[in-house]
């Protein structure tokens, strides 16, 4: 019976969300909280009512990259109300509900576990349920993963959701790749349909101008010549300086996340290069796509949020 109350209580609350994407990586600091935070940003400000939910509970990165800090969740009547980065973007987090912003959150699976559930069944995301909930989740495969997914296949089976699923983040490098292969399968063994591998961190792009050597330290025989090189450049071609250069930062051997993606017949969504405004936007919490919209990285992640 009691099984069958959480089933239906879960049932209740994610009935009024449209689509649900899991944000998965196999390693971390591979860019997974940004992706989440920025693809949040993103539809929130195409007018989508969006959650984005934190699920990396030891790790809470998302309130600091959606700006939204310094606040406390409320209860109310219908629940916890998530701290809102705009009207269209709802934030839940473990972070809203430590004392301190720096507590050391050492808890084991079960623990985790009823938070996760109390996330799911008592967020209140207002009237209207949600377009899009975002989950940000740790890296690998571990408790919370293992139960969210649960969770969610036992109130709304993943596999008949259609919209529903999970986003594999991998930079190219084989180290992370082989980690993300670990989580595709988990996926196939858990149900959880692929909406695809996202490759970031692939090679980066930036004007010439923004290159630091040009702005101090460009060394010749001992002298700082960075000035008169600018200068030379600047008269005799200055449409150089505002030619993107790019250059490749992970060794890339074998078949790379799209080769990977087709062997395991999943959608390759596409890539993003380093870009140093995407760090950026998450400093300030805005959206990335928005801000700037000319960088190197906004089409590949706007492209990526039309296939969502
Ligand atoms: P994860 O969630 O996988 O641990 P994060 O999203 O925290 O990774 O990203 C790790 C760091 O890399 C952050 O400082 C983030 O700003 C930066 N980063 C992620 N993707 C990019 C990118 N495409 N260009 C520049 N910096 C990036």
């Amino acid at each position: 019976a009691a099984k069958e109350k959480e089933r239906s209580d879960l049932q209740n609350a994610l009935s009024n969300i449209s689509h649900i994407v899991l944000v998965l990586s196999g390693k971390g600091g591979v860019g997974k909280s940004t992706i989440s935070t920025q693809i949040a940003q993103a539809l929130s400000s195409r007018g989508y009512s969006v959650g984005l939910l934190d699920l990396d509970i030891c790790g809470p990165s998302i309130p600091r990259m959606a700006g939204v800090t310094s606040r406390t969740v409320h209860q109310s009547q219908s629940g916890w109300e998530p701290v809102y980065a705009n009207p269209n973007l709802g934030v839940m987090s473990i972070s809203f509900l430590l004392e301190e912003a720096d507590a050391a959150v050492v808890w084991r699976g079960p623990r985790k576990n009823g938070l996760i559930k109390q996330f799911l069944v008592e967020t209140d995301w207002g009237v209207g349920g949600l377009d899009y909930l975002i989950v940000d989740t740790p890296p690998g495969t571990s408790d919370e993963h293992i139960s969210i997914v649960q969770y969610l296949n036992d109130a709304r089976p993943m596999m008949d959701g259609g919209a529903s699923g999970a986003i594999v983040v991998t930079t190219p490098e084989e180290v992370s790749m082989a980690d993300v292969r670990k989580e595709l399968n988990f996926c196939k063994k858990t149900k959880v349909p692929v909406l695809g591998v996202v490759e970031n961190m692939s090679g980066l792009q930036m004007k010439l101008s923004d290159v630091q050597f040009l702005k101090g330290g460009l060394d010749w025989n001992g002298e700082d010549c960075t000035q008169q090189a600018l200068e030379i450049l600047k008269e005799k071609c200055p449409e150089v300086l505002s030619m993107m250069i790019c250059t490749d930062i992970f060794p890339s051997s074998g078949v790379g996340p799209s080769g990977m993606a087709s062997q395991y017949n999943v959608p390759y969504l596409g890539k993003l290069p380093l870009d140093p405004n995407l760090l950026k936007a998450c400093e300030e919490g805005v959206s990335f796509v928005e801000k700037f919209s000319g960088s190197p990285a906004a089409k590949p992640l706007n492209d990526i949020v039309d296939r969502l």
